[in-house]
């Protein structure tokens, strides 16, 4: 079983905790420029990508606007095509409904696709605990589970390792699991994928239950995709007997049409490549063709409250391409594990606080685990505005709410840390509604300028330890705006 983010702490401990590991550093900083060099040589290849981007969008806030609509489509088209819908409004009764299906199946092992929903739901542990071993079978989620590790990137979550680090853990975890890696495996990066793929085959060709998430659910034909680069996913999908598929109801296009676009930009967002080497479709079950049973489990943990709010919305956009982790100044230096989630990076800063509410110690800190520098956007392939979401979430955080997810209803909660920036913001407020005392007061600072200390006392001492004061001007700006041009100006 891998290891969970229960009781991670505050992005800035964590975070500092990473940064002092220069191997990490290392690891991410060579993995995360090769991929953000090559994601932009595919991306110019397009003339189109400015076009695109914004059909991109377009399409997931139609979608999101009358997702209530297309939900039931979804229902009746999968339906109709031999498949059973269920619908989970959290986490817990996802992994209920899918632990349940496997039980009735009779098998104790199930194999799995890469998928986001299930580690956020945390499948894995949930069928652990009734008896069923869920085996990864994408290479990058096998090393985290073989490592007993953590996700820390959503497209290669095992980003922090290097060759020689997968090479070790080959060694003395597979045979823990079933085939066991060849003696005197070496890391070359074809000797490694060699030990992964026997390993794997074994388990393809026994497991009678498949489990997966899907990147689209396409509503008017309940059809199914996922893109994947290693096969693994297209084995899970067509050879065992039961397959279960857990998605986000955030993941409807309404038409066919709209793939056209995202078969364009998730691919080149992702992985750089002009298209995903498999893409696998699925409409409900077919007669001797793939298996025999479909469930759809419809996910919500979240969603319908993340959709409530007017800004913070825009992340349901996201298609999980990694873009905007890739180009990240913080997560190439922090690492994902300090995001506490399986959403890291920037996408996990805005997504994780409003999926699981800002109550918790680490909710309230990831949106601050930025430099809103905007990178985040520019490389976004359906344009969310991730700065704006950030600025957005700390105005909830220090207001205090909403800070935990109780189904439509939002229970405030005051959030801990920020009695001091409160403090400042009811200073300042007192001081801007009262234009005489706000005069007198900027009066006395000109006046006793060069007794101000260089740094501040108390705990404003780390804030003021690495910055330069404001220098107080030797004349307020109102008195020299009356004393320049000599009219009214308001201060009065
Ligand atoms: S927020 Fe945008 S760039 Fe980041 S993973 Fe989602 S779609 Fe990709």
């Amino acid at each position: 079983m891998s290891g969970t983010f229960v009781g991670m702490p505050a992005f800035p401990r964590a975070a500092r905790e990473a940064v002092r590991d220069t191997t990490l550093r290392g690891n991410l900083r060579h993995a995360t420029r090769t991929i953000r060099d090559k994601r932009a040589r595919a991306v110019a290849e397009l003339d189109d990508w400015a076009a695109l981007r914004e059909a991109g969008k377009q399409i997931k806030d139609h979608t999101l606007r009358h997702l209530d609509r297309y939900l039931v489509q979804v229902e009746e088209a999968v339906t109709a095509a031999g498949g059973t819908v269920h619908w989970a409004a959290d986490a817990d009764e996802a992994n209920e409904i899918v632990a349940r299906l496997v039980e009735e199946t009779g098998e104790s092992e199930v194999v799995k696709v890469k998928s986001m929903a299930t580690q956020e739901i945390a499948l894995n542990e949930a069928l652990e605990a009734r008896g069923v071993h869920a085996y990864e079978t994408d290479l990058a989620e096998l090393i985290v589970q073989l490592g007993k590790d953590r996700p820390s990137h959503i497209l290669v979550p095992a980003i922090h390792r290097n060759r020689g680090e997968i090479r070790d853990i080959f060694r003395s975890e597979m045979s823990e699991w079933g085939r066991p890696a060849p003696e005197n495996l070496t890391d070359t990066p074809a000797e490694l994928a060699e030990a992964a793929r026997l390993h794997l085959r074994e388990k393809f060709l026994r497991a009678k239950v498949g489990i997966s998430g899907a990147n689209f659910v396409v509503a008017e034909t309940g059809t199914l995709v996922v893109v994947e680069s290693e096969g693994n996913g297209r084995m899970c999908l067509t050879l065992p007997e039961t397959l279960i598929s857990v998605v986000g109801i955030e993941k409807i296009v309404p038409r066919w049409q709209d793939l056209e676009v995202f078969l364009q930009t998730l691919p080149r967002s992702s992985t750089a490549e002009r298209m995903n080497p498999y893409t696998s479709m699925w409409t409900g079950t077919t007669d001797e063709d793939g298996p025999r049973t479909f469930h759809l489990v419809l996910l919500d943990n979240g969603r319908t409250d993340t959709l409530a709010d007017e800004v913070g919305r825009q992340a349901l956009r996201c298609i999980r391409c990694s873009a905007c982790l890739n180009v990240c100044p913080v997560y190439e230096r922090a690492g994902g594990h300090a995001y506490g989630s399986v959403y890291p990076g920037p996408i996990g800063a805005i997504l994780s606080p409003q999926l699981r509410g800002t109550g918790s110690e680490i909710d309230a800190s990831l949106p601050y685990a930025s430099s809103l520098c905007g990178a985040c956007y520019e490389v976004c392939p359906v344009a969310i505005d991730i700065p704006e979401v950030l600025v957005h979430l700390r105005e909830r955080v220090v207001q205090g709410g909403p800070a935990v997810r109780g189904g439509n209803r939002v229970v405030l909660k005051p959030a801990k840390g920020h009695a001091a920036e409160r403090a400042a913001m009811r200073a300042a407020q007192w001081a801007f509604t009262r234009p005489g005392a706000l005069r007198a007061g900027q009066r006395l600072a000109s006046r006793t300028r060069r007794l101000h200390p260089r740094t501040l006392p108390g705990p404003g001492r780390a804030w003021s330890g690495s910055r330069d004061l404001p220098a107080v001007p030797a004349e307020p700006f109102r008195d020299w705006w009356q004393r320049t041009r000599g009219g009214k100006d308001g201060a009065k």
